[in-house]
């Protein structure tokens, strides 16, 4: 009783700081209207967080993972945020002016005007999931504050290291009317959502995300998820198996396969197939001849997700699938301290297996087998809308096929997961993979309220002729415009 009434205490006082911050933070960005060099001032130092304090990112990164590759924390934590930061700050200025419109015939010809101003919404809530901690909090502020929103961040509780070093960094570098951050697990989560924000990015677990909508309905707050699945990936009999394999064992044991993007599971032309998985052994053997002492290679993040990883290959092995793992020559995992855990092919999967219905977010790899391109095709749109999809391949005309014929939110041709780092162009889901998006102008004006702003023509016999009593001018006016 004494526990719930502190809880409930908790849950109080957390709802009216959240709303004094949202409050604050919706004001401030209102008085400071159009300012494009506080817009670019806060973008820099954003910039100037993630560069100057790399090493400590890093480190915490290492220590949430148990071991995370300091070159992959680099690249995703620290340059795949900079680069986008950098490009938005680069076109803020082109996105944020006012964009003139044609003014209804003909009172455009006695001089109304009609333009869309780009209006900040204000106070935005982010909520981070846990596998790219700093990339996810800090990322979107790209396109959040390109707009010339405020931002309060909820880092993920599996990452406590990184999340302390969030709320630490964001302190000392900004105002809390520019960024807040609030620590917490899906409790605090839960009444994060449930505030008055002006927008919600939710980064996170597809079976989460409609708590994350009702909660948000109660204040009509929109939302932008951006979500995971499975994100499947074709590959041709016309595809180099050599190079395919390299790109697509890069991109699934990047972070250990626990990326939003990666690649989830192969659909494989059955006449290349045994060489691509020739292919896929040696690509891994090439790139981690040692996985247990090679920095490299990262951990999974904590034993519920190994456990959860584990219970999948039961589950397929059980159901009749072949595991090859791809561990090195006399290494043994069992007693590995870090939390790794080898990659796995999974041979001889059937549609009753875990592994082919849940995300594996792991460096778990299934393989089936396709006669025709058509039913590689089918097989995907028989499925949830995937986040990512990759074709591998040089006929033009099954590539075509395969952009044509299927929905995701995003593609990446004879690679996987790089359009991602494609700063001009959005990026974000589709139906069970998400709604909405962020990077390039498209994220802009996600965080934008593009307000239509009408400045009527100070003639008034146009306008004479639109109202009571009428005459024959509105007749004829209307006989001349109600045609095909
Ligand atoms: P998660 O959904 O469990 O948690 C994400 C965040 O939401 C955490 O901060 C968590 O505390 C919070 N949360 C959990 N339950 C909540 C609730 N009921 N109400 C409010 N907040 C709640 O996801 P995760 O395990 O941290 O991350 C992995 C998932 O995220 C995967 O599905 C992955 O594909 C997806 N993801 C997507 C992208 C993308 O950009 N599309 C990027 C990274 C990860």
């Amino acid at each position: 009783m004494e526990s719930e009434l502190k809880k409930g205490e908790t849950k109080g006082l957390l709802e009216k700081e959240l709303q004094n911050l949202i409050k604050k933070q919706r004001a401030a960005a209102l008085s400071e209207g159009i300012n494009i060099e506080r817009r670019m001032n806060r973008i820099d130092r954003v910039i100037s967080l993630l560069v100057e304090n790399s090493e400590q990112i890093v480190n915490a990164l290492k220590e949430d993972f148990g071991h995370r590759s300091p070159e992959g924390s680099l690249a995703t934590d620290i340059f795949g945020t900079l680069s986008s930061l950098k490009y938005a700050k680069r076109n803020l200025r082109k996105w944020a002016r006012p964009s003139k419109r044609r003014s209804l015939f003909p009172l455009g010809l006695f001089g109304a005007k009609t333009r869309i101003e780009y209006q900040p919404l204000g106070s935005v809530g982010v909520i981070v999931p846990w596998n790219f901690p700093f990339n996810l909090a800090f990322g979107p502020l790209g396109s959040i504050f390109s707009a010339g929103n405020r931002v309060v961040i909820k880092p993920s509780e599996f990452t406590p290291s990184s999340s302390d070093l969030t709320k630490r960094l964001v302190l000392e570098y900004f105002e809390e009317e520019e960024i807040s951050v609030i620590i917490g697990g899906p409790e605090v989560g839960a009444t994060f959502c449930s505030q008055p924000f002006d927008h919600l990015l939710f980064t996170g677990s597809t079976s989460v995300a409609p708590s994350i909508l009702r909660s948000a309905a109660e204040n009509l707050v929109p939302v932008t998820l951006e979500l995971g699945g499975k994100s499947p990936v074709i590959v041709s009999d016309t595809a180099d198996l050599k190079r395919t394999a390299i790109r697509i064992m890069a991109g699934k044991t990047l972070n250990a396969g626990q990326i939003c993007l990666a690649p989830d599971y192969l659909l494989v032309d059955k006449k290349v197939s045994e060489r691509l998985v020739r292919e896929l052994k040696l690509a891994t053997k090439h790139m981690f001849p040692t996985m247990i002492n090679n920095p490299d290679y990262s951990s999974i993040i904590n034993q519920r997700h190994r456990d959860r990883l584990n219970s999948l290959l039961d589950d397929a092995e059980r159901k009749g699938a072949e595991l090859i793992e791809l561990k090195p020559k006399g290494e043994n995992f069992l007693t590995e301290r870090q939390g790794k855990m080898p990659p796995y092919l999974v041979l001889s999967t059937s549609d009753d297996m875990a592994i082919m219905t849940d995300e594996i977010f792991g460096p778990i790899l299934p393989v089936i087998e396709y006669d025709h391109i058509q039913e590689a095709i089918s097989f995907i749109n028989e499925r949830p809308r995937p986040l990512g999809l990759y074709f591998f391949g040089s006929s033009k005309r099954e590539e075509e096929a395969v952009v044509q014929g299927t929905v995701s939110g995003g593609v990446a041709i004879n690679d996987v997961i790089a359009h991602i780092m494609q700063d001009d162009a959005p990026f974000g889901g589709v139906g069970d993979s998400g709604t909405g998006s962020y990077h390039g102008y498209e994220g802009f004006i996600n965080f934008s309220h593009s307000k239509t702003v009408f400045s009527q023509t100070p003639y008034e016999f146009p306008l004479k002729i639109t109202r009571p009593p009428y005459g024959a001018g509105i007749r004829r006016f209307l006989d001349i415009m109600i045609r095909k």
